[in-house]
């Protein structure tokens, strides 16, 4: 039976890549051998830890995401055992999402149908570009072949929920080229796209390359050209915009990244997962907190007292409310006046008087009691975004 309480979502993470691309700057790691059977044994004892903590008990749940790392190094054995284990401490949803993502390599996708028998019901493939070219320049190890093939195996293997990844903005690439990417992307027919415009990370080899003069991102103006093309061209293929870099066909979105950007309650566990919890006491208005980010770390620690946590994190009432209006407005629904109203005792106005600014200045507009973000506002997102964080 389900419970009355919130429901959430679950994150796992599996840190593990085969190699590290050199603009990520995730929690991933690469290692001779992935010690797959004892990080599935701690991610089990971590769910048992939290299925006991009065917090989560009892609540359903309405999304798990396997992220990472790239979760298909994986085998559907060990997913298989991590969602029978997450169905027997939290009640599931009727119609709840889970979600893998993979590499479009052969020995991953020789996986796909196993990771269908065993619960996943939404597939997510890291495609990034179907030319060499610009593959090989993003440090990608597999061939547009092998993803050819990864995406046909999607099909067979009975998902008919799956996402595919574009990467758009590398220097060298072309509008033309963008084009060829969109155009065979969507011979797949995918209910969903993700495509992310290349961020340089500090931290990562093309960071290093940029401040030596060695890498040189696109001009403003063609990553505009770019950006209007991916909205213009998906949309006409049926696939709206419903966040910054995602695109959904009606009743395709993700429903464990809106979980994100609503403000709704995640546990993440494994190494580095991050989770948030809202709870109103005390002049504190949510909790966040994450998790030892080494992996064998990780694993020692929940060996030997069960405790990862590392850091936590009280948001106060400014904290969460500025979270609270930049998540939101990064969907094309935008923030409800209502709820933000609900949740933080003054309307956003009250909260950011600059507010008035943005919408006299056509960047951001009102309709149906929803704040969001014009087409204009969209473009300059990130400077839009700094008023609230
Ligand atoms: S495959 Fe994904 S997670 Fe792994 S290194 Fe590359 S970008 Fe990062």
């Amino acid at each position: 039976m389900l419970s009355d309480k919130e429901p959430f979502s679950l994150y796992i993470h599996i840190p593990y890549c085969v190699s590290k691309c050199p603009y990520c700057d995730f929690n991933v790691h690469v290692v001779p051998k992935i010690p797959e059977k004892e990080y599935s044994r701690a991610l089990l004892n971590e769910l048992d830890f939290y299925a006991r903590s009065e917090d989560w008990w009892g609540r359903g749940l309405k999304s798990i995401y396997f992220g990472g790392g790239t979760p298909s190094t994986f085998s559907p054995s060990s997913v298989e055992k991590m969602i029978e284990k997450a169905a027997s401490v939290f009640p599931f949803e009727e119609d709840i999402e889970i979600s893998l993502e993979a590499n479009p390599g052969r020995e991953d996708s020789a996986n796909f149908p196993g990771y269908r028998s065993s619960g996943v019901n939404r597939i997510s493939i890291g495609v990034q570009s179907f030319q060499s070219h610009l593959l090989k320049f993003l440090g990608r190890l597999h061939s547009p072949d092998e993803t050819r093939g990864a995406l046909r195996m999607v099909t067979q293997a009975g998902f008919s929920n799956f996402n595919l990844d574009l990467i758009y903005g590398s220097p060298g690439q072309s509008l033309s080229d963008l084009r060829a990417d969109l155009a065979e992307a969507l011979s797949f027919q995918p209910p969903h796209l993700s495509a992310y415009n290349l961020t340089i990370e500090e931290g990562t080899p093309f960071h290093r390359q940029y401040q030596a003069g060695r890498l040189r991102p696109l001009d403003e103006e063609t990553e505009v050209a770019m950006t209007e093309l991916i909205e213009e061209t998906l949309s006409k293929a049926g696939l709206e915009r419903y966040e910054i870099s995602n695109y959904a066909r009606a009743g395709f979105h993700s429903r464990h990244n809106l979980n994100y950007w609503q403000g709704g309650d995640y546990l993440g566990i494994g190494a580095g997962a991050h989770s948030f919890l809202r709870k109103q006491e005390n002049g504190v208005f949510g909790y966040r907190w994450h998790n030892e980010r080494h992996p064998g770390r990780y694993m020692e620690k929940v060996r030997r007292t069960g405790e990862v946590v590392v850091e936590r994190e009280d948001a106060d009432l400014t904290k969460a409310a500025g979270e609270f209006m930049f998540l939101g407005l990064r969907t094309m629904r935008g923030v409800s006046v209502d709820e933000f109203s609900l949740r933080f005792g003054k309307n956003p106005q009250e909260f950011y008087p600059q507010i008035g600014d943005l919408l006299e200045g056509g960047l951001m507009e009102e309709k149906a009691e929803r704040l969001r973000l014009t087409r204009r506002g969209f473009l300059v997102a990130n400077s839009i975004f700094v008023n609230f964080v």
